[in-house]
């Protein structure tokens, strides 16, 4: 049988010019001219060489350049890092997807041309909104027309896949008088994006995170914050835009024109195993290679598991011990996944499909059973509440129950 598991890639990129206030990601400010590109380069190929086993004998599906800010590291590094993962793989899809994550101060169309020629073809754009006082709020660095320039320039490099990246229910003003933004306003942005040209936008509603200049704020009660009825009416006013413009909501917080899902993502959202490589990035892989060293990894023969590690956070550390010789992998953490906690995990990301996913059948891949009696039961119920659909083994939940998809699927565990 021609058959090969698929896997995908994600590369984390660990600088920013500027950190933004809600920015939870493990990124650092520095000038350009300051980062040793090259330098980081080297230690993800060191780290590729030690992995190589994972992505040997599997299908590559995906290559997710991720950060931090990716576009700011040189293009020819980018594809220097891109060769190798490619050489390293069993086999690559036809299709294979290979995405750079880009802020609007560090992409204009001569580096898109640049990211194309070294084999990129999908650009994923933090535009995050259109409104300058809400951009300078979120601490970005570029106004309305930088953010919808870079679409532009990214569309007229050739770049075959652009998304758009917008951030709402953010407020602006002061605690004691935030002013939101209205649902009007947030679909007329989202229009905006979608008449670029973009093949792809992500609408995230902002998050408070604790460890972050916003959740320190909030924390003290001095953040302006958005109400949760408004945030929800954001959403659909933004769902019904976005339609409307032909891309289709896939997922709770992903639109896209036919064909143009995002590949990486829906790998992720259906539970196929990713090679994580950089500082602070994850990675989970199902047997993984006893000579990585991995703590949790030791497992009776023929026990179905797989692991998720954190490669360590400082990009000084990971340097270093990249650098180091032998096989064996230091990583922040790893932690055993068995396949219950697989199942579970399914569930959660599965259930943020407009397709939903397959119950039965997943539980099945895992070797464990789709239906206690608790399950069945809370199922039914949320079926009754017209919070979840059953058809045979596939389990989706109705977008008009979308706001509410987290509680549902831990309903479900
Ligand atoms: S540019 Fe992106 S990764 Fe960098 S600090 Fe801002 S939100 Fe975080």
């Amino acid at each position: 049988m021609d058959f090969m598991e698929p896997i995908t890639t994600y590369v984390h990129f660990p600088w920013c010019l500027k950190k933004c206030p809600y920015c939870d990601f493990v990124s650092f400010a520095k000038a350009r001219e300051a980062i040793d590109h090259r330098g980081y380069a080297d230690a993800v190929l060191a780290e590729l060489r030690k992995r190589t086993d994972a992505l040997g004998e599997r299908e590559l599906r995906s290559v997710f350049f991720g950060g931090g800010t990716p576009s700011l590291w040189e293009p020819e590094e980018i594809g220097r890092v891109l060769a190798a993962i490619t050489a390293a793989a069993g086999r690559l899809a036809p299709d294979l997807e290979v995405t750079v994550e880009c802020n609007p101060t560090s992409l204009d169309e001569q580096r898109a041309r640049a990211l194309r020629a070294v084999g990129v073809n999908r650009l994923s754009i933090g535009v995050q909104g259109l409104d300058l006082e809400r951009l300078q709020f979120l601490g970005r660095l570029h106004d309305p027309d930088g953010g919808l320039g870079a679409l532009s320039a990214a569309l007229r490099s050739g770049m075959p896949r652009v998304s758009g990246d917008l951030i709402y229910g953010v407020a602006v003003g002061t605690a004691e008088a935030a002013r939101e933004q209205r649902p009007e306003h947030a679909a007329a942005e989202a229009r905006a994006v979608a008449s670029t040209g973009v093949t792809h936008v992500s609408a995230y509603s902002l998050t408070i995170e604790s460890g972050t200049s916003f959740g320190e704020l909030a924390r003290r009660g001095r953040l302006p914050l958005a109400g949760d009825e408004g945030v929800a009416d954001t959403f659909f006013a933004i769902d019904e835009a976005l339609e409307a413009e032909g891309l289709a909501h896939y997922e709770i917080s992903n639109y896209a024109r036919p064909g143009h899902e995002a590949r990486h993502n829906l790998g992720y959202w259906r539970g196929v195993d990713y090679v994580g490589l950089g500082c602070a990035a994850f990675g989970t892989v199902s047997r993984p290679d006893p000579r990585w060293g991995l703590r949790s990894a030791g497992a009776a023969p023929g026990e179905a598991f797989a692991v998720r590690y954190r490669n360590i956070a400082s990009p000084e550390r990971y340097m270093a011990a990249m650098a180091e010789a032998g096989e064996a992998i230091p990583v922040d953490s790893d932690e055993r996944l068995d396949p219950e906690t697989r199942l579970s995990e399914r569930i959660m990301l599965g259930l943020r499909l407009r397709d939903g996913f397959d119950l039965e059948e997943t539980a099945s891949a895992l070797g464990v059973p789709a239906w206690s009696p608790a399950r069945r039961k809370a199922a039914e119920r949320l079926e009754r509440a017209g919070r979840l659909t059953i058809d045979g083994g596939r389990l989706a939940v109705p977008k008009a129950a979308w706001v509410f998809a987290d509680g549902i699927a831990a309903d479900l565990f």
